[in-house]
């Protein structure tokens, strides 16, 4: 186990799963979230609410961060009372949170600035890996810094790939949730398109879900289509925000502009914040 001092920001749908297994590892955890009551889960597992961001900092050796998006982020390291205005000399941050490749060096220089280290470590997995501990770290940064951050990691993932320097991690992860997206619109489309044709929906996800087509999605959201109801996991706003991200950074692929464009749309049906699978309601509706 580490000796090191946890500290966690955001206590959404993944960092509250996330904080329990740090707890789980052994780690002593402070936790801060901006609506405070949603730090109880975490609280009520053995973590300790920190009074401030300045007082998680002076506590913690490693903190990571896990918030809706690059504004989010901008916020609690640079505002006044951000986690760069204490002395952060020394600490190690961890940027979990789904954000720009740009957002993330922009962060990283501030971090350095401040005599502090920064990785960029977004996660593949939704909320079931983040509980059971196996999500796959893509991260960004010094050898040295990941090599430390080795035993948090650890206690919530099962693959960390140092996939380069700063921004790399999150240049991965808005490509694979390109290729999420993907999967999620293809999985709704061809439900869709059986069921106009009278096939129903459950043959239709078990003809997928048997076949050399199955995936850890199919067969994830199939529960939830066949009961027609998406309580957020990942919500969709989220996803439309990945696919915006990966826009802005270029992608160039005949699909990534339709699959935006469709998810953009979903949630401005009003779909944000239910689950991404929710994407099936809106095509269901057009
Ligand atoms: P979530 O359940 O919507 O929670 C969002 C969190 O961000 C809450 O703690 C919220 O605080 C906080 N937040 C938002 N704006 C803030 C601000 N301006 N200042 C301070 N805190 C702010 O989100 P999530 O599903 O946990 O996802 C968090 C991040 O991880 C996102 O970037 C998402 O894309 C990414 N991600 C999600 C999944 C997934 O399956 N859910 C998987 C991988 C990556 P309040 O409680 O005060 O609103």
């Amino acid at each position: 186990m580490s000796n090191m001092k946890a500290g966690w920001v955001g206590l959404g749908n993944m960092g509250t799963p996330i904080v329990k297994n740090l707890l789980k590892a052994g780690f002593e955890v402070q936790v801060y979230n901006r609506t405070r009551e949603k730090e109880q889960g975490a609280v009520e597992a053995g973590a300790l609410s920190a009074s401030s961001l300045a007082e998680l900092v002076k506590a913690c050796d490693i903190i990571g961060v896990m918030v809706s998006d690059d504004e989010a982020v901008k916020e609690i390291f640079n505002d006044p009372e951000g986690l760069l205005a204490a002395n952060a000399a020394g600490k190690l941050f961890i940027n979990v949170s789904t954000v720009s490749p740009a957002t993330s060096k922009l962060i990283g220089e501030r971090c350095s600035a401040a005599d502090a280290s920064f990785i960029d470590a977004p996660v593949s997995g939704s909320v079931r890996p983040a509980q059971d501990g196996t999500l796959i770290i893509m991260a960004g940064g010094e050898t040295t810094d990941i090599e430390k951050a080795k035993p948090f990691f650890d206690a919530y993932s099962k693959l960390t790939i140092h996939t380069g320097d700063v921004g790399s991690g999150s240049a991965a992860k808005l490509a694979i949730n390109y290729y999420l997206g993907v999967c999620l619109q293809g999985l709704a489309e061809t439900v869709v398109f059986a069921r106009e044709n009278g096939i129903s929906t459950e043959d239709m996800l078990t003809i997928i879900n048997e076949g050399a087509l199955s995936n850890g999605i199919t067969k994830m959201k199939s529960p939830a289509i066949l009961k027609g109801e998406y309580p957020a996991a990942f919500a969709l706003k989220h996803l439309t925000k990945d696919l915006r991200l990966a826009t802005e950074q270029g992608i160039r692929s005949p699909l990534a502009a339709p699959l935006y464009q469709t998810f953009r749309q979903a949630m401005d049906a009003g779909l944000g914040d239910e689950d991404v699978m929710a994407i099936i309601k809106y095509l269901e509706a057009q």
